[in-house]
């Protein structure tokens, strides 16, 4: 059993779980450190360091950021930033600006096309009216079948599994590197060999994988994630090799939805393959929680 998870997500964003959930889980399970990384949202930072306390589990600030880097959604991780500072408000408030136009467009375009497969449309103007945190896949997923357009969510997910185009049109790499330096935080790329929101969609073999870090890294980039429910065995030993060649931080973290049972359905494994059964069961060395 871990120690150290710095990678999960709550009901904040696209994850089945409670924050209060979550924490009661990390200190049954014996995580002494955790990091809730919700997308594109610190809302949920707050209530997790207040309950951490009280629990005696110590709650990193941290978030999740969808970024465009060369026009593909890569997700960077910050930790330990001033999350109370306004100056991150903004900033997420312009980025869910840009999800909601990009997923409100995509439904658009979506919608001839599920009118043809299951004979319904969704409501556009409802969708848009949505809170920030259905502007993802998964959230348009849920929203889909929320509506009673597709009966089982996992008809949802497969509808959009080929069709939905995933935005690129958001805050580019530099300038997001940049605010979480702004706010004291370290800069870290999430999962960069999982199947999918990888570098894997800009390359496909190792020197690549090298240069587009050590570009990351003219961009302020602190850490890479390496430890991760998305990476095989041999893709966190590259990801441990390319992280001491460059001096960056190796993180970890399990990217916890919720337990698979709650999640309903496989769709997580495509982006996570060696999803754990429990919270506290991907293996993550102690030392992290020193991030
Ligand atoms: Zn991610
Ligand atoms: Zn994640």
């Amino acid at each position: 059993m871990s120690k150290v998870d710095l990678h999960i997500h709550t009901n904040y964003s696209d994850g089945r779980d409670t924050v209060s959930e979550v924490l009661e889980m990390a200190r049954e399970n014996g995580l002494e450190t955790i990091a809730i990384t919700d997308h594109d949202t610190i809302l949920g930072v707050e209530e997790a360091v207040k309950i951490g306390r009280e629990k005696g589990v110590k709650v990193i600030p941290a978030v999740e950021i969808s970024i465009n880097y060369q026009k593909k959604l890569i997700h960077i991780l910050g930790y330990n930033l001033d999350y109370k500072n306004e100056k991150i408000e903004l900033f997420f408030e312009r980025l869910n600006d840009l999800k909601r136009n990009h997923f409100v467009s995509e439904l658009k375009r979506l919608n001839s096309e599920l009118k043809k497969t299951t004979g319904k449309e969704a409501d556009l103007e409802k969708f848009s009216a949505s809170e920030y945190l259905c502007f993802s896949y998964p959230g348009l997923a849920n929203f889909l079948t929320q509506e009673g357009i597709f009966e089982k969510s996992e008809e949802s997910f497969e509808f959009l599994k080929d069709r939905l185009i995933k935005p690129s049109d958001l805050i580019d790499s530099e300038e997001t590197i940049a605010v979480i330096h702004e706010l004291g935080g370290k800069a870290v790329l999430a999962h960069p060999f999982a199947p999918r929101v990888s570098l894997k969609k800009l390359a496909d073999n190792r020197k690549e994988f090298e240069m587009i870090i050590e570009d990351f890294i003219k961009q302020g980039l602190d850490g890479i994630e390496c430890y991760q429910a998305g990476h095989s065995e041999g893709e966190t030993q590259m990801a441990l090799e390319l992280a001491k060649k460059y001096n960056l931080m190796a993180t970890g973290g399990s990217d916890w939805h919720g337990s698979f049972e709650k999640l309903g359905g496989k769709s997580i494994l495509a982006y996570t393959p060696f999803y754990p059964k429990k919270l506290g069961d991907l293996f993550v060395p102690d030392e992290i929680g020193e991030i």
